[in-house]
């Protein structure tokens, strides 16, 4: 089968330092070596047009650019920050609140956040679900009615190809207490290319008028925000596919009310909801991009006077005991 153009940007990523090392100057290249063994490099062609190479404190770079702070663990990180495996009764499977199933449809990304919180998973090539994991999965939502709600996420559930998903939507729409489907995605703000005609045509097929499919990006600074990102967006909401942000609050990425403020505004004229932000995780090795709450509660209370009530998202934290989200702000 002929790639397609997003299959075709894929391969001009860029995986290794030496590949980085073409765009940005680096001091270390054996202790970037070791971050990437750890969490792996992938920057797509898309962010690599929208980083201004020539400002080294580029927000965007910020979050695609490995670094030796990933070696150093703080107190209180840990191998599984939000308890996931605790509420994992099924591999790639977790079951946290009765009536919502999260499934990690693939660990494999189009680009690695190095804030990852899902880096143990994301950050190697560890393989995804089977289809007899898929069958197995399926079943455990049959059998466990009070689930009204599937989340495909990751990694990145839009990385697998159109059949694919497919295979997975139609599986699940065959659940007859399931209600809808939520998919978590960053591909429409790092490979917008993804979102094709085809890729709209399959969600359409099975999203239905009591069965919606609701689509949760990540978008974290407005510089992410281009041409081609809002044509992806509008696509998709053309077809009726309810859209929705949830973001990390990122230091020197997006802890400022103007960036912030800028974000929530181009969100909302391209027709997306803003929805959450999120407290950093506690994974190992993020530490450089933690905010300390205090800071994250004062920036939400006054993004009020800012702001149009519609584009204000709660400020949430994951409990490490698996237990789930609390809200911190709203
Ligand atoms: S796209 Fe999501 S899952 Fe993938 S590396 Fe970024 S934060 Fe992690």
């Amino acid at each position: 089968m002929p790639l397609e153009n997003w299959q075709k940007d894929l391969r001009h990523c860029v995986r290794n330092i030496d590949e980085l090392e073409s765009y940005v100057a680096i001091k270390d290249k054996e202790l970037l070596r070791k971050a990437i063994s750890r969490m792996r490099l992938s920057i797509t062609p898309h962010t690599l047009k929208l980083i201004d190479f020539n400002n080294p404190h580029d927000p965007l770079l910020r979050m695609c650019l490995p670094q030796a702070q990933e070696l150093a663990f703080a107190a209180g990180e840990t191998y599984d920050p939000i308890g996931d495996d605790k509420k994992s009764p099924l591999p790639f499977l977790v079951h946290r609140y009765p009536d919502r199933a999260l499934i990690h449809a693939t660990y494999v990304c189009a680009q690695y956040c190095r804030f990852c919180f899902r880096r143990t998973k994301t950050g190697h090539a560890n393989p995804g679900p089977s289809a007899q994991d898929r069958a197995m999965i399926i079943k455990y939502i049959a059998d466990h009615p009070g689930i009204e709600e599937a989340i495909l996420s990751g990694g990145d559930p839009l990385m697998l190809t159109d059949q694919e998903l497919a295979a997975w939507l139609k599986a699940l729409s065959s659940v007859p207490t399931l209600q809808r489907i939520r998919i978590h995605t960053r591909l429409p703000v790092t490979l917008p290319s993804r979102v094709t005609p085809a890729l709209v045509r399959t969600l359409k097929r099975f999203q239905k008028t009591e069965f919606p499919i609701y689509l949760v990006t990540h978008f974290n600074h407005p510089q992410e925000i281009a041409a081609d990102n809002v044509k992806a967006i509008a696509r998709l909401v053309n077809a009726g596919i309810v859209v929705r942000n949830q973001s990390v609050l990122l230091k020197d990425v997006n802890d400022d009310l103007n960036v912030m403020t800028e974000l929530l505004k181009r969100l909302i004229t391209i027709r997306i909801v803003p929805y959450y932000v999120h407290q950093l995780d506690k994974a190992q090795g993020i530490n450089h991009f933690r905010v300390p709450v205090n800071r994250g509660k004062k920036l939400i209370a006054e993004l009020h006077g800012h702001l149009s009530g519609i584009a204000i998202p709660k400020f949430m934290l994951d409990s490490p005991d698996g237990s789930g989200k609390k809200v911190l702000a709203a």
